[in-house]
């Protein structure tokens, strides 16, 4: 274990470890433009240059091992002017065209510039043009000209995504980043470009020119469209979700990487990604329904309640099937409240998978059923009332569909899945519009807060069971 100085400050760091992530880890911030701390090394923005004592020349601090007694100086006269110098040279051909680009407030150019430059260019040349608003892939388009080669994307494709869809093409200043021949970037990971990207030159065809970015409040959360249950920032205004990002405290304790750049620590999958919109749907129900000959109407809570409570009360056998959608907290109180409870899950035909990140399961708490021992919905389920919460895959609604119910109670947020056959209808907040846990596919547990208070007539489920005891 190494036992070096920097800024005057003495540090233990482990074997192998490099200045950078010594210096980050210890609080120490070192700007940096191509170092990703999931990724490779590539050492060639040249900005994270520092100064070694007893050495010529100053050292990218990104590929340099610490070493014993090594002193390292961040913030001395020639460092400081170096990074000018980088930054100086990173700008020349830079377009400048902050006031229309999509990553103003989130841009390393303008941040590192504002902290480490400020210096006007002195370059009088025309600049080198290169394609703009590129349409590289289904979700990502690309300006060329802003690109600064850091090469993260392209090796965020090779090393992550498995894919080397991206690819630098010709030489010097004529440099530019393309798709390799034939290909479109199109991996199931390819918005990550647009996150590790410091500037604007990857953005997302879902976000651009949707909102400037210092408008946007984020809430921690967890992806639920799969088991695996990444971290992720809600990112909202005015009632309205605009993007998720990722958000990974762990990484960024582990990896190094500055609280400031939250955000870029670890990787979605695309759909996932995207599923937000599930929780914006036109579909949504606000209101308690109840069948009708003319098909659904709205009835008040009240008498939503009443009914079911009656059915309830009467009934000899309540059916409960609970929802691998719903969180831990939802899932107790349920089956506290109903002594016949199966589970039944999310099963969409064309699942996707891949050995990466992506689980099959587009459900993201069936771990924490089968944990309490709770069986699937069996094919010879009978009773008086059914409660479904949720919907029902295929096989599940062909088990129930057939039989006569004497009432089927379903509590779903979204009209376009109502089961057939379904009497009552109780309108759930959704995923948006509740907090609680969720145990993804490997066991761990996982908290995730409300970004708006639910809307209309809706509640979570806790809060329906709880009306449904009273
Ligand atoms: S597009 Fe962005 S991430 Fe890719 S090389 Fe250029 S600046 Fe780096
Ligand atoms: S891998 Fe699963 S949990 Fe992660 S972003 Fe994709 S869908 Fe969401």
């Amino acid at each position: 274990m190494p036992t070096f100085t920097i800024d005057g400050k003495k540090i233990d760091a482990k074997d192998g470890t490099t200045v950078l992530q010594a210096a980050l880890a210890n609080g120490i911030f070192i700007p940096h433009y191509c170092w990703h701390p999931l990724l490779s090394i590539s050492g060639n923005c040249r900005i994270c240059l520092v100064e070694i004592e007893g050495r010529p020349k100053l050292e990218v601090s990104c590929n340099l091992a610490v070493a014993e007694g090594m002193v390292v100086r961040t913030n001395s006269d020639v460092v400081v002017a170096a990074r000018k110098d980088v930054m100086e040279f990173l700008l020349i051909n830079h377009p400048l065209d902050c006031p229309i680009c999509d990553q103003a407030g989130e841009c390393l150019l303008q941040d590192y510039h504002f902290k480490y430059s400020k210096r006007g260019s002195r370059f009088k040349e025309e600049k080198v043009h290169k394609a703009k608003v590129v349409d590289i892939g289904p979700n990502v388009k690309m300006d060329q000209e802003r690109c600064i080669l850091c090469s993260r994307c392209v090796r965020f494709c090779a090393e992550i995504a498995k894919d080397s869809e991206l690819t630098i093409a010709q030489r010097g200043d004529s440099c530019y980043v393309t798709t390799a021949p034939g290909k479109r970037l199109e991996n199931p990971y390819s918005l990550n470009t647009v996150d590790v990207c410091p500037v604007g030159a990857l953005t997302s065809k879902d976000f651009r020119f949707k909102k400037r970015v210092w408008f946007l409040k984020q809430v921690p959360s967890v992806c639920p469209h799969c088991s695996n249950g990444c971290p992720i920032w809600i990112e909202y205004e005015d009632g309205v979700i605009y993007r998720w990002r990722p958000r990974s405290e762990d990484v960024i304790r582990e990896k190094y990487i500055a609280p400031s750049q939250m955000g870029i620590t670890n990787f979605l999958c695309d759909e996932g990604r995207l599923s937000y919109k599930e929780w914006q749907l036109a579909s949504r129900i606000f209101e308690p329904l109840v069948s009708s000959e003319e098909g659904f109407k709205n009835i008040g809570a009240i008498e939503a309640l009443r009914l079911v409570k009656n059915a309830i009360a009467n009934s000899a056998e309540t059916v409960g099937v609970i929802s691998a959608q719903s969180s831990c907290e939802e899932a107790d109180a349920f089956i506290k409240f109903f002594k016949s409870v199966y589970r039944t899950k999310r099963e969409p035909k064309a699942a996707s998978e891949d050995d990466i990140i992506i689980k099959r399961d587009k459900n993201p708490n069936a771990n924490y059923l089968k944990s309490l021992n709770i069986e699937n919905l069996p094919a010879d389920v009978t009773g008086d009332v059914l409660v479904i919460v949720d919907t029902l895959p295929e096989d599940d609604m062909m088990k129930v569909v057939n039989f006569k119910w004497k009432l089927v109670v379903q509590l779903t947020h979204d009209r376009s899945l109502i089961v057939p056959g379904a009497d009552i209808v109780l309108p759930l907040a959704t995923f948006t519009e509740k907090e609680g846990t969720l145990v993804n596919h490997a066991g761990v547990r996982q908290s995730f807060s409300k970004v708006f208070e639910p809307k209309g007539g809706t509640r979570n489920l806790v809060e329906w069971v709880e009306l449904l005891k009273k």
